[in-house]
């Protein structure tokens, strides 16, 4: 049995979530997820890029980092058998099922900023993702200098041969969903991407649903 097949999540019935949570276009969103239990992410009308963060429920200094995740395993995409790294080391979750097979965690998420220096001061209005992670973190008492370097679920960000970076067309079908086994308690914090001037969305930000499934154990 290879690694993937190890860690892949049996197919659940959408109707035996304990929690169902549906997240408008352009809006953020953040729950509790506890060990055992598993988080699924669906991108409900396809091409919907969903910017995502984690955090220990016990300890929010100890927090989702790409930079460790990339680095223990060796690849740059998040895919099933994807083991989710801490800033400390710990392992925070394992994606159990991908039926999309693209996210990115190097592209960071989209702010008026980064707005404003692609695609004109004309842009610096609009909202993003920076907006909805601040918003939602400081429900839990922290600020926006705890926002770190996120998963773009659903993002189809492609690697050049030197290393460059683009942010293209999705590639998430409507109906994909990713699942992640929390291996701690999690805080899960969503910014359903309100990005309009690339193509991440499909230039048109859709809603998506989260549903959180019981542990194996009960
Ligand atoms: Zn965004």
């Amino acid at each position: 049995m290879n690694a993937k097949g190890f860690f892949a999540a049996p197919v659940r019935d959408p109707k035996t979530a304990i929690q169902t949570h549906r997240v408008p276009a352009e809006a953020p969103w953040s729950g509790l997820v506890k060990r055992g239990q598993s988080i699924r992410i669906i991108d409900l009308e396809g091409q919907q890029a969903v910017d995502t963060l984690f955090y220990s429920a016990a300890d929010f200094a100890d927090r989702y980092s790409s930079q460790d995740t990339v680095r223990v395993q060796g690849a740059a995409y998040v895919t099933t058998g994807t083991r989710l790294i801490s800033n400390e080391g710990h392992l925070m979750g394992v994606v159990t099922a991908d039926t999309c097979g693209r996210h990115d965690t190097s592209a960071g998420a989209c702010s008026c900023e980064s707005n404003t220096a692609r695609f004109g001061q004309h842009t610096r209005y609009l909202h993003a993702c920076r907006e909805n992670f601040v918003y939602e973190v400081t429900k839990h008492g922290m600020s926006k200098r705890d926002i770190v370097p996120n998963i773009n679920f659903f993002m189809n960000v492609p690697i050049a041969p030197n290393g460059e970076l683009a942010i293209v067309d999705g590639v998430s079908k409507p109906g994909d969903y990713v699942e992640i086994r929390a291996e701690m308690d999690l805080l899960c914090v969503i910014s359903n991407c309100p990005q309009i001037n690339n193509p991440c969305n499909g230039f048109n930000p859709t809603p998506i649903e989260v549903l959180i499934f019981a542990g194996d154990e009960g």
